[in-house]
């Protein structure tokens, strides 16, 4: 069994905004040389997300108003007492920091229309990390 792993940094621009990050995490199996496995993707930041879905543009956008609708930034959250971000650490804890994909046969098992994207929920933000460990062999 071998581990890789390559630590992604990306700068994001809008306050709330999508990144398709499958052609980078493609790169790091690449160069991994792992065949078989599976890949973790993970974003060590609070106010961060990893989700998997098509890139398109009218549903991205869906995406951005529905985190919008279930964590309103003017909710009564008492952490905005300290920081004015709770919807964001919100959506990070419930939509998630990570998702894992199967590698088969030196890809990602991905369907059509799935890409991997990094969400951010509290930008514009210069510094964005997105680890991603492959695992196999
Ligand atoms: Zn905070």
């Amino acid at each position: 069994m071998k581990v890789f792993f390559k630590e992604l940094v990306f700068s994001t621009s809008q306050q709330y905004q999508l990144i398709n990050i499958t052609r980078e995490i493609e790169e790091v199996v690449h160069d991994s040389g792992i065949k078989n496995g599976i890949c973790l993707i993970y974003a060590p930041h609070a106010t961060l997300s990893i989700i998997i879905n098509e890139d398109e543009h009218g549903l991205k956008e869906d995406v951005i108003e529905w985190i919008k609708n279930v964590f309103p930034r003017n909710g009564k959250w008492k952490h905005n007492i300290i920081d004015d971000n709770a919807s964001s650490h919100l959506a990070s804890s419930f939509i998630g920091s990570s998702r894992t994909i199967p590698i088969i046969e030196g890809r990602l098992y991905r369907g059509t229309w799935q890409e991997v994207f990094l969400v951010e929920t509290d930008g514009p933000r210069s510094i964005r990390k997105v680890l991603v460990l492959v695992i196999g062999e």
